[in-house]
């Protein structure tokens, strides 16, 4: 059976307290669930993760973080360390982020470092890719996304493969401000996606999940999952209430 990740991103939303009202909410619907075919996952902001690490454990849930930085520790006020992470029961990590390369500058080789940096800590990197509007309209969205893989994952380990996760979010697509992309758009994108990844890890990049997002909704989800390079969704608006993340979740996987 074909596997399917689905997760959300809180972004800078939900407190620690509204986190753990979702979390709480989201187990009550996932009584009983089990499948070994759909991942799940959620990525709160760092100061919820602790109560949502203890919430979940246990879970079918993964919980992710925002954002990590690529040393083990140092004099980096601010920043937080994948040891640091990982004893509050992180297991993922969304790297590069539309909002983090846009408003905070981040580069693709600030990112390799920390998808490098994960792997070592045995984290789960949710690489995030995507073009620009300005991009799209000048017809290099798949050299876009070339350029963010490659550089991405430059000497990414093969043996760490099983860890790696990718989304594609158009940045023109993502947010309060997005225009939903044509189904056939990002089937056009996940395709050339997969064979950059095949081109850079052989069959091991056929495996790698591909997940898309941006203005997902219970009405063009189905959509994208047609799709054959892609994995799963990754949603931020639609899944910000925990009866709809399940809901959408579940509706659209098989089981
Ligand atoms: C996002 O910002 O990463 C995202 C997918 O948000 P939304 O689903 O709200 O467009």
């Amino acid at each position: 059976m074909r596997n399917y990740c689905f997760g959300t991103n809180m972004k800078m939303y939900k407190t620690r307290r509204d986190t753990e009202i979702f979390i709480k909410t989201l187990l009550d619907q996932l009584k009983g669930f089990h499948s070994d075919s759909l991942e799940l996952f959620i990525i709160p902001s760092f100061p919820a993760l602790e109560t949502a690490g203890r919430l979940l454990k246990d879970s079918p849930v993964l919980l992710g973080a925002q954002n990590m930085h690529w040393a083990d520790e140092g004099q980096f006020s601010g920043e937080v360390s994948a040891r640091m992470l990982k004893e509050l029961g992180v297991s993922m990590v969304m790297l590069g982020h539309s909002e983090r390369r846009h408003i905070f500058g981040e580069t693709d080789a600030d990112l390799n470092k920390k998808l490098l940096a994960a792997v070592r800590s045995s984290i789960c990197p949710l690489l995030c890719v995507g073009e620009t509007k300005e991009e799209k309209d000048a017809g290099v969205s798949d050299e876009l996304l070339r350029m963010q893989l490659k550089q991405g994952l430059f000497q990414f380990p093969k043996e760490g493969l099983h860890l790696l996760r990718i989304a594609y979010e158009p940045v023109w697509a993502i947010g309060v401000s997005g225009v939903p992309a044509p189904a056939d758009y990002v089937a056009k994108r996940h395709d050339a996606m997969r064979a950059c990844l095949t081109e850079l890890f052989g069959t091991e990049g056929g495996a790698i999940p591909l997940l898309f997002g941006g203005s997902v909704n219970p009405s063009n989800a189905p959509g994208y999952l047609t799709a054959p390079n892609v994995d799963g969704l990754f949603v931020g608006r639609s899944a910000w209430d925990a009866e709809n993340y399940y809901k959408l979740a579940t509706s659209l996987f098989p089981l």
